[in-house]
């Protein structure tokens, strides 16, 4: 995204609103280099990717179901919408730049939880629960690195 001002190709995102009726993003933006603003309107496109879920099966990659997964872990946690939606940007543009087009439901699972480790910490365990299928307790307690042992 160049600033239609000065051509400069590095933006920073002030302000993330998902438009209704998946009509994209409206995004607030703030060129680095001449900090001027001005509104973009993004239609993302949709991935051309399979997942590979645990049992082998491929599936169409869904960003609404990796948003509704986000949002369950993040439900009355202090993470705005425009958050979340970055979030999943941020790890579809990573998907993109892959060479391949299939990937592990587990391997985005892992990069959700590295983002949102730093955003909220409930949520982050919330999700790990979810996605990581742990065996028990004790596995879950030491991915997400706590010392406690449990003894059941
Ligand atoms: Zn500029």
């Amino acid at each position: 995204m160049n600033c239609p001002y000065c051509d400069y190709d590095d933006t920073s995102v002030l302000e993330s609103r998902s438009l209704p009726e998946d009509k994209g993003v409206r995004r607030r933006r703030e060129c680095k280099k001449c900090s001027k603003r001005f509104t973009t309107h993004e239609k993302i496109v949709n991935l051309d990717l399979k997942v590979i879920k645990k049992s082998g099966v491929l599936e169409d990659y869904d960003r609404e179901k990796l948003l509704k997964g986000v949002k369950k872990a993040c439900y009355k946690r202090m993470v705005s919408s425009e958050v979340i939606e970055a979030l999943v940007d941020e790890i579809e543009m990573k998907l993109l730049k892959r060479q391949t087009t299939q990937i592990k439901s587990s391997d985005i699972g892992k990069m959700v939880l590295n983002r949102l480790k730093k955003i909220d910490e409930l949520a982050f365990m919330r999700f790990a629960s979810v996605y990581m299928d742990f065996e028990d307790a004790n596995q879950f307690r030491l991915f997400i690195g706590c010392p406690v042992k449990i003894n059941n």
